[in-house]
């Protein structure tokens, strides 16, 4: 059987096709997921006092800020994004987290989250929303309550509530959506407990030599006149707020830049928050000098923007085989195919190419961060609304109509992008659907209709799932569009991945509109991507026409765009107009309970080797290491399933000895950057906790341990019974370097 991996967002068509067949199979047995709520009734929330009034020109917001955890049990999970049926979770590179920044000026308030998770699913914000409820009320809603990814594919699947998310993600799952949920509630929890006046200001710059386009094709497809207005095919502007408190002390930062956050490839199973995370994690270690990572009150978001098409694998697409340049449409090589064209770089792996990045964007952000001067000032707004976009007539001038579609995939999207490329024989650059596909689908899908086949022309339809409804529909109808304003800083909360030039003309149109009023002022649009709920891609027309995967993707059809940028619009207007309260909220979003699938087996009993304990080491440390040299132990281990929730604690510690105080001091755990933790499954029901250590240049000379921490199952007088272990390596010494010796 053809090894399925690698297409960025999607799905490969065999894994549809199985999935569907396995669906068939299992109809009879499809497990019922429970609602996943188990936090007790909170008190109802009484606001805080209204700011102190100041200048009435520069009146401070009332700001809270807070982080959490959100990382989710890294085992047997899928990872969310590359869609590989073979990617699924084991272990830590890096923690996922959830940032919140709440901002009020006395008379309404908005909250943004950006959260290091894939994209935000509609069940998601769903079930995030009403925990919010739950807890304060009707102080956060779906109107002032912002949610977006920032698009790692290394963090864990299973939460989304349309078939077609479950088939790849072994369905609905509670121990991957509840970390999710609870992380998201807690970093809003924190924000809200500690709101104090405080100032933003706002600053934008622009970062070379870290994105790249990965469909020229169908950006060049675009009008002339219009590219000419843009000197790169990607957009490489960085918008940064900074937040200080009323000394003028730095209390957070918020930035938006749009690349994929694909760095760490398909390869990789170890949950990771990839190159957008590890600014935020250079950020944030900058700012709270001496703590730990995901510790201290300097909270960094590296938010996610229209990286529809933009690739951070800098040294571009080629065939692995011969290392000649891909095929220009196609994207795919004369020998193997669309699977041999993968694009790479800047670094020599994917470690490596997720530092580089990650670093230039905390670097540019650092350097905006400090320079930025322009206060923002002025009201808070937000308009939102759900649209059911399988229906919107879209008016171009009183005499041309158009119509949005029901959703459907083209052959295309089964062909992956080169961040990471679907195995089968699609290639993208397809307007013409394959006979042998289409006879597979007619048989198990059913064909598209002929309304929706005209509808999505020039699209030949892989998968219609605007027509597929078992056991739940494949793909959502409503959708939410929002907008927060803040000042002059206007936040598009965006329900997917809107390409480079999408993106600008959504800018745009929304920037006219908050003019519309007649009174010019300096107005900052930035799109937030990946928010509120996954609708996958959102191209131009002409882009579209090209059908390369992004416009393969574009699952409301060709005017997908125009119904977006005529919905943004009347938002916007809204907001210039000071009447969001008239908008009305459109048709509700289905919060389905039944027929949600969870296909996991539940994590077995652990084994472990004869004579052996859970925590004993199974190949040891060397005695002596230099700064880049890495440390590797190897624990005999539990499922990490066992473990329960996770959120703020480690599987792993790095400790110096204190001479002083005669005492082991922890200077690295499983959120860090130079540890990396592998759970690897064994015979029998075995598995091993492979902990790495990469010693930076920087590390102090000294005695170290390495500890590991998990839970274990075994059957105790016939039950089930999970206990904690934990285990240390030997102790063992970093001397300085030569280079160090020499030079210090
Ligand atoms: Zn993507």
């Amino acid at each position: 059987m053809a090894r399925n991996k690698t297409v960025c967002c999607g799905l490969s068509a065999l894994e549809v096709t199985l999935g569907v067949l396995f669906g068939l199979m299992t109809a009879v047995t499809v497990a019922l997921v429970q609602d996943t709520h188990t936090d007790p009734p909170h008190p109802p929330f009484h606001p805080p006092p209204p700011p102190p009034s100041g200048d009435p020109q520069h009146k401070p917001y009332l700001i809270g800020i807070g982080r959490a955890d959100c990382t989710g049990p890294p085992a047997d999970i899928p990872l969310m994004g590359y869609a590989s049926t073979e990617q699924v979770a084991a272990g830590i590179h890096t923690r996922l987290y959830s940032r919140a920044f709440i901002v009020d000026d006395g008379r309404k308030r908005v909250v943004f989250v950006t959260a290091d998770v894939g994209m935000i699913s509609q069940r998601l914000r769903l079930e995030v929303l009403q925990a919010l409820q739950t807890k304060y009320g009707d102080l956060y809603r779906q109107d002032n309550v912002v949610l977006s990814g920032t698009h790692t594919h290394c963090g864990l699947a299973g939460y989304f509530q349309y078939t077609l998310f479950m088939v790849t993600s072994k369905g609905y799952i509670p121990a991957s959506v509840k970390p999710l949920v609870n992380g998201i509630v807690k970093s809003v929890d924190i924000a809200h407990r500690n709101m104090r006046p405080g100032r933003i200001y706002r600053k934008k710059g622009e970062l070379d030599g870290s994105s790249l386009n990965r469909s020229p094709h169908s950006y060049m497809n675009n009008p002339e006149e219009e590219r000419h207005k843009y000197k790169t095919n990607t957009d490489k502007q960085v918008v940064v707020l900074k937040f200080t408190d009323l000394d003028g002390d730095g209390i957070g930062m918020l930035s938006w830049f749009a690349v994929h956050a694909v760095s760490m490839n398909y390869s990789n199973r170890m949950v990771s928050s990839d190159n957008m995370g590890h600014a935020s994690y250079l950020m944030e270690q900058d700012k709270n000098p001496g703590e730990l990572p995901g510790q201290g009150g300097f909270v960094a978001g590296f938010s996610s923007s229209n990286l529809g098409d933009v690739s951070p694998n800098i040294k571009g697409p080629y065939c692995m085989n011969t290392m000649e340049p891909c095929d220009y449409l196609n994207s795919s090589c004369p020998v193997g195919g669309t699977k041999m064209c993968k694009a790479f770089g800047p670094g020599n792996d994917m470690f490596e190419s997720t530092r580089i990045i990650g670093h230039n964007i905390y670097t540019k952000a650092k350097e905006l961060y400090a320079a930025a001067d322009e206060e923002v000032t002025g009201f808070i707004q937000s308009a939102h609304q759900w649209v059911n976009m399988t229906d919107v007539t879209i008016q171009f001038n009183n005499t041309h109509m158009a119509s949005t579609c029901k959703p459907a995939l083209g052959h295309s999207f089964a062909a992956g992008t080169t961040d990471g490329g679907g195995d089968l024989n699609f290639t993208q650059g397809s307007t013409e659907g394959d006979p042998f596909w289409d006879r597979i689908r007619d048989t198990l899908l059913g064909p598209p209709s002929n309304k929706t086949q005209e509808c999505h022309h020039p699209k030949p339809i892989l998968f219609n799932t605007g027509e597929m409804n078992w056991p739940l529909p494949w793909h959502p109808q409503i959708v939410d569009v929002q907008i927060i304003t803040v000042g002059t800083m206007a936040i598009v909360a965006v329900p997917g991945e809107f390409t480079t030039m999408s993106g600008r003309r959504l800018r745009e149109a929304v920037k006219q509109e908050l003019e519309s009023d007649g009174l010019i002022r300096d107005w900052e649009v930035v799109l937030a991507g990946l928010s509120n709920i996954y609708t996958h891609y959102i191209t131009t027309y002409e882009e579209y026409q090209v059908q390369r995967y992004e416009g393969a993707s574009t699952i409301y059809g060709p005017h997908t765009l125009s119904a977006y940028l005529q919905n943004y619009a009347k938002l916007a207007r809204a907001i210039a107009q000071d009447r969001v309260s008239t908008l009305p909220p459109g048709p509700e979003p289905p919060f389905f309970k039944k027929n949600l699938f969870n296909l996991l087996p539940s994590a077995p009993v652990d084994g472990k080797p004869v004579n052996r304990s859970f925590g004993d080491v199974l190949e040891q440390v060397s005695p002596v290491y230099r700064p880049g040299d890495v440390v590797s132990v190897t624990f005999v281990a539990g499922n990490p399933r066992h473990s329960g929730d996770i959120r703020d604690k480690s599987f792993v510690t790095v400790e110096i000895f204190d001479n002083r105080t005669e005492t082991w001091e922890i200077v690295h755990t499983d959120a860090s950057w130079e540890t990396r933790f592998h759970w690897l499954k064994g015979l029998k029901r075995q598995s091993t906790a492979k902990v790495e250590w990469h010693i930076p240049a920087t590390a102090v000379a000294g005695l170290y341990r390495i500890q590991h921490f998990g839970h274990y199952m075994h059957f105790q007088n016939l039950r089930p019974t999970i206990k904690p272990y934990q285990g240390s390596s030997q102790a063992f010494t970093v001397t300085p370097s030569f280079y160090y010796q020499r030079h210090h």
